[in-house]
């Protein structure tokens, strides 16, 4: 590294034009000599000078195209880890062999890989919650924002656990924590794998049931109701853990006024003594 700094005041922005000089130099050397030789012994020799310098310029255009080839996987190297794009680097062609051209590709190609890894494990993180796995409120509304524009309709569930407060203060709040978990792996493997759940913050969830109507939503909240009921998650005395849900139909495009909806619905369910799922279409009833 010492040599090549020491010789980078040649050229200074350039290896290919460094490389050049070096050759040039390494060339013309000879020539050199040669042509002092036959100078300072008077044996120039017309002809043989012609011969000895076509040699050399036919040697010094070798030269520059095999700097030029041999320096493109360095540059191949070089554009694809400044062009790195937000910075995800692009793979580039992998050479056989184990010499230096081919290791610098090699090298690439594995921070290409662990640089696509990380962005992938932290955009599956800034989507999920780190504590039931589901999908978090970010992650939820750009699975949404995905939905293709034939998906315009589904129902919208808001889900909350009733009296939690209670729970972590009469199990304390690692149970709390572990309940929550469990009722997210309940949620998410009753509904459809196409469906969207998510923790829309302390202990709310939301479910969005893609191309289901209200009714459909409906029993598959009562199936979970059911399941918790026999399985309970835990208990408050005597009683066991229990959810309240409002839902509504929901179309692409007007989720926050679907999310109201589902709202007032829950906080109906809420108000008429918790433990009941209720359709933002009740409430007038
Ligand atoms: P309600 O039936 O009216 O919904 O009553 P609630 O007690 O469930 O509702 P409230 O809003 O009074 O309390 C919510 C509780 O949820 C309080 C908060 O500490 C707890 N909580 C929120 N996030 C978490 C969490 O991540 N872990 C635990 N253990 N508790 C949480
Ligand atoms: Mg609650
Ligand atoms: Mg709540």
């Amino acid at each position: 590294m010492r040599l090549y700094l020491a010789s980078s005041f040649i050229f200074p922005r350039s290896l290919q034009l460094r490389l050049f000089a070096v050759c040039f130099v390494g060339t013309h050397l000879p020539l050199a000599a040669f042509l002092v030789w036959a100078a300072a012994t008077g044996r120039l020799d017309v002809l043989g000078a012609i011969v000895v310098i076509a040699a050399t310029v036919l040697g010094m255009l070798i030269a520059v195209g095999g700097i030029y080839a041999l320096l493109a996987p360095i540059d191949l190297a070089a554009r694809a880890l400044n062009d790195a794009d937000d910075g995800e680097i692009a793979q580039v062609p992998q050479l056989s062999g184990g010499d230096l051209a081919a290791r610098l590709l090699a090298g690439v190609n594995r921070a290409a890989g662990a640089t696509a890894e990380r962005m992938r494990k932290l955009s599956r993180e800034a989507n999920v919650d780190v504590l039931t796995g589901v999908l978090n409120r970010r992650g939820l509304l750009q699975q949404l924002d995905t939905l293709s524009e034939q998906e315009t309709t589904g129902a919208v569930a808001l889900v909350d656990m009733d009296h939690f407060k209670l729970v972590n203060d009469l199990l304390g709040h690692e149970t709390g924590d572990r309940v929550l978990q469990d009722f997210a792996k309940v949620l998410a493997g009753t509904v459809r794998h196409t469906d969207l759940v998510a923790r829309w913050g302390g202990e709310e969830f939301l479910v969005y049931f893609r191309g289901a109507t209200e009714a459909q939503a409906q029993s598959v909240l009562m199936r979970i109701a059911e399941r918790i009921r026999n399985e309970p998650l835990a208990h408050l005395g005597e009683r066991p853990v229990t959810f309240s849900a409002g839902t509504t139909a929901a179309s692409r495009g007007t989720l926050d006024e679907a999310l109201r909806r589902a709202d007032s619905a829950l906080y109906e369910a809420k108000h008429r003594g918790r433990a009941r799922i209720l359709s933002n279409a009740e409430l007038s009833c």
